[in-house]
């Protein structure tokens, strides 16, 4: 960026205090504030002209050449250009005038009293009710890499460790922060970078200096925030690499944010002993939270089980669903909460009509905290708080969890406070007054009633001067400039008294003030600037008081999220025909008549057929699901994920009876989902992720292997899909609880020499050369692909499949003789089809780069002309 101005250009006293401000945030756009508007300079004023779509000016110079580019946003919309300039991933620094110009002597003082950069966004145009918006920071100590993130909206400070890269790629995965800090490279970590642009294209990337996520000084940079003696009270004293990255983010926050962060009250260990596992490409696969084509919520799990009354209860849903649990007595315990509240609708409709009353508790506190909350702020945390009394009683006679929450503090005095004292029609401006109740301040009352009566002593003094010089159309009067006057009609001069002053001349009259006149004037203007001052002041004083219970409403907004979870659960499970299930530590995985939470919401009622499945580590460990495209394999697939991962998370599951032994990990390796954005080739991720699976799946994992090996070709991808799901059997002796959906029918032959595979199908009928999709799961295998006609079905000309018959007619005798090569490779009509110069379709025939080799001679050759026969072969075999 080149904010210098030429050396010939001389700059104002303003100019230079401006690109002393600009010197320090060299990465951000600079919000200049002059009077009303907040300006941009020189190349921040061209790149913000664009982003905004606002017009580029210059400010007057005398010299053409040098005259500087500038453009500006009246200070009253600043909030909405601040979000397009964050939307389109600029940092924004906002710099103020910290003095009354009237006070000041040469230019006033301004100084950057906020920066916005994506992960620090606290404006409500910026933020996501159902999402939190994470800033995280990263810093490797040895081999251990450190993790935290912070929701500067909430106060949410979260802290982590992992050994290994992927684990804390996955991590960041899950909770998708705005915004990465890390340390600025040192040359050879710059992999770090590469692997998170990769992972996470939709982040920020920030670079700190390194010192910044020093353990030790980190540590110290907590411990004064918390005013604490040590972090052991968190449960994070040993973590220092995930120190470093808490401190340094801690830092980053003290020098963008000139406010208390003092709703930052506990640094919060992420917790994954009692976590069911998922790695990031298992949870995109399984749609947790948005769908794999297109990334929308719509279409989601989230999105179905969202009947969340609140915005704290959405986040604490989407946390929930992404961190299911592992320990079977809490999993229970929110099982039994929710069924508390699904056998109680009239408890359940009484508790939701409440909520909806409650707005963004967690947030109104930030903004509190932050010093941004206006009136209308605190009017609704007023409202939220009035609630608490009545959630309260109605969860009295409630037992267990739900009691608990029954002991939600009311914060009663705050609300009175909040009652008394805030107007409830309130403007969005502090300056502008009508913010305080009357009857809250003696002082406000006095000046608000002499503003009022204004109107009273004013006719009452022009009745007066009326009678004392007899003139009958004496008017006063007011304008801006003048103040109030007096005004009498040019006929009427000669009655004027001495003691009026002449101020103005009209042309048919002539106006005029008094000492009266004047007295009164300056109590009522006064008046009215104090009211104002006396207003924000007051306002102020309140924000403080209610900023420093940050930690009860804190605490209150959690409780409140919690009944709204367990309300959602219940609500979706009634409205959905939902049922409890079973939670063990056993084994098995007993599913009965289940669906697809997802699938089964598009289709028409009763459309979505049910399916069984019985896992377990006897018999029934890997079952391998054979049957047409579009029969309904992958959906069985995941809604045995989905059922068991919402049975974890503690909410009922969509099925008649489920009995679900907890896992600790699921791992999904679903259809050909290209991952464009790793820039790998989608055989490259299948088997990526397939020495994933391979690697960390344990005994208690449940394993949903969707076509593996589609990716290459057919005897590599048989081969592989065999080795693979042979090693799932075996593997630590018990096997891993596998569902593989297949393509291969070979596969099916695993059963026969293992007793704990066995084989289903997806059942379809035949009808009139074509098929019917019933979607019903059965046992045994299946010898057939029906690819054809679902070809014909998807709308493949009858020419083609005409053609496609045809040549199955060949090899309809198996694909594959003995030698393991396609049988139509020998066939009598295979070699008419050479002869006839038709494609090698199904191998065997001589390649068009094997025929350009055949014609080389070696030796003949110059090394120039040996690489370009080189590229030629790589084209020549790329085309086939
Ligand atoms: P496959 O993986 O076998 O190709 P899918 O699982 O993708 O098939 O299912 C294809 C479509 O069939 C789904 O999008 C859905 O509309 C429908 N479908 C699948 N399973 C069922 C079911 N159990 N009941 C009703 N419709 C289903
Ligand atoms: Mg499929």
């Amino acid at each position: 960026m080149t904010n210098t101005t030429p050396a010939s250009v001389k700059i104002t006293p303003m100019m230079q205090q401006y690109l002393a401000i600009k010197a320090q945030h060299q990465d951000a756009i600079l919000f200049y504030r002059l009077g009303d508007f907040y300006e941009m300079f020189f190349d921040d004023a061209v790149t913000a002209s664009k982003v905004l779509g606002i017009t580029l000016t210059s400010r007057n110079s005398k010299d053409d050449e040098n005259r500087i580019p500038l453009c500006g946003i009246p200070y009253h919309a600043v909030s909405s250009y601040l979000a397009k300039m964050i939307k389109a991933g600029f940092k924004v620094a906002i710099c103020e005038q910290v003095e009354d110009p009237k006070e000041a002597k040469g230019v006033v003082r301004r100084e950057v009293v906020r920066v916005v950069t994506p992960g620090l966004v606290t404006d409500e145009q910026l933020l996501s009710d159902k999402d939190n918006r994470y800033l995280a920071a990263i810093c490797q100590k040895g081999k251990i890499w450190g993790l935290s993130l912070l929701d500067l909206s909430t106060g949410e400070f979260l802290v982590s460790e992992r050994d290994d890269l992927a684990a804390l790629l996955d991590e960041l995965g899950r909770l998708a922060p705005s915004e990465i800090l890390l340390p600025e490279e040192t040359g050879e970590d710059s992999s770090l970078a590469n692997e998170l642009l990769t992972y996470l294209p939709q982040s920020c990337l920030t670079r700190r200096s390194p010192a910044d996520f020093q353990p030790e000084m980190a540590r110290q940079r907590l411990l004064e925030h918390f005013r604490v003696a040590n972090l052991a009270g968190f449960g994070c004293e040993e973590m220092k690499a995930g120190i470093g990255a808490a401190g340094g983010l801690l830092l980053y926050l003290q020098k963008t944010q000139k406010t208390a962060l003092d709703h930052i009250e506990q640094l919060t260990p992420i917790e994954f002993d009692h976590v069911l596992l998922m790695d990031e490409s298992s949870r995109r696969n399984l749609e947790l939270t948005q769908t794999i084509t297109g990334g929308a919520r719509e279409g989601s799990l989230l999105d179905t089980l969202d009947l969340c009354e609140t915005p704290m209860g959405a986040r604490l849903l989407k946390k929930n669903l992404l961190f299911p649990l592992q320990d079977v007595a809490t999993i229970r315990q929110r099982l039994d909460t929710v069924e508390q509240l699904y056998l109680a609708p009239q408890l359940r409709e009484d508790l939701r009509e409440l909520l909806t009353k409650v707005y963004d508790l967690e947030r109104l506190n930030g903004r509190v905290v932050l010093g941004s909350a206006n009136a209308r702020d605190l009017a609704a945390l007023k409202c939220s708080l009035a609630q608490l009394p009545q959630l309260k009683e109605k969860l009295a006679g409630a037992t267990s969890l739900l009691a608990d929450l029954g002991t939600v503090d009311e914060l009663a005095e705050l609300r009175l406070l909040l009652e008394t004292g805030i107007r409830e029609d309130a403007p969005g401006s502090l300056r502008e007054g009508n913010l305080i109740k009357p009857g809250y301040n003696a002082e406000l009352d006095e000046l608000v009633s002499l503003l009022r009566d204004g109107k009273a002593l004013i006719l009452g003094l022009e009745a007066r001067e009326r009678a004392r010089t007899g003139i009958s159309n004496l008017k006063i009067g007011f304008n801006k400039i003048f103040g109030y006057y007096i005004e009498i009609s040019r006929g009427q001069l000669a009655h004027v008294p001495n003691d009026f002053i002449r101020k103005q001349t009209l042309v048919n009259a002539e106006r005029f003030i008094t000492q009266e006149l004047k007295e009164f004037e300056e109590k009522v203007l006064g008046a009215h600037d104090k009211r104002l001052e006396l207003e924000y002041r007051l306002f102020t004083t309140i924000r403080a008081t209610v900023a420093a219970e940050s930690s009860r409403i804190l605490q209150a907004a959690a409780g409140v999220a919690q009944i709204d979870f367990f309300c959602c659960l219940a609500e979706a499970a009634q409205k959905y025909r939902y049922s409890k299930p079973v939670v063990t530590a056993g084994e098995a995985i007993i599913i009965k008549e289940g669906r697809h939470p997802v699938i089964e919401r598009a289709l028409p009622p009763g459309r979505f057929v049910p399916n069984d499945i019985h896992l377990d580590q006897e018999s029934e460990e890997v079952l391998i699901i054979t049957g047409p495209n579009m029969a309904g394999k992958s959906t069985v697939l995941r809604q045995t994920a989905l059922i068991t991962l919402m049975a974890q998370m503690g909410s009922f599951v969509p099925a008649a009876a489920a009995e679900i032994g907890v896992v600790d990990r699921i791992f999904t390796r679903v259809g050909a989902s290209d991952n464009l954005r790793r820039g790998q080739s989608t055989f490259m991720v299948e088997m990526n992720e397939t020495a994933n699976i391979l690697n960390n799946a344990t005994q208690r994992s449940l394993v949903i292997l969707d076509e593996i090996g589609r990716g290459t070709s057919t005897f590599d991808g048989l081969s592989i899909a065999w080795a693979v799901a042979e090693e799932l059997v075996n593997k630590n002796g018990k096997g891993v609880k596998t569902i593989f959906a297949t393509h291969y029918h070979e596969l099916t032959e695993l059963a026969v020499t293992n007793n704990r595979v066995k084989n289903y199908n997806i059942a379809v009928r035949e009808w009139n050369d074509t098929i019917i999709f019933l979607h019903k799961l059965l046992p045994g295998g299946t010898n057939r692909s029906y690819g054809i006609q679902v070809a014909a079905l998807a709308g493949v000309p009858a020419k083609v499949v005409a053609r496609a018959k045809e040549l199955l007619h060949n090899i309809e005798q198996g694909e594959f003789n003995r030698q393991g090569e396609p049988r139509i490779a020998t066939s009598p009509r295979k070699k008419k089809l050479q002869q006839s110069g038709q494609l090698s379709l199904f191998g065997g025939g001589e390649s068009p780069a094997s025929l350009r080799l055949r014609e080389i001679n070696p030796d003949g050759l110059s090394p120039r002309e040996a690489l370009d026969l080189l590229y030629e072969l790589k084209r020549l075999t790329d085309v086939e």
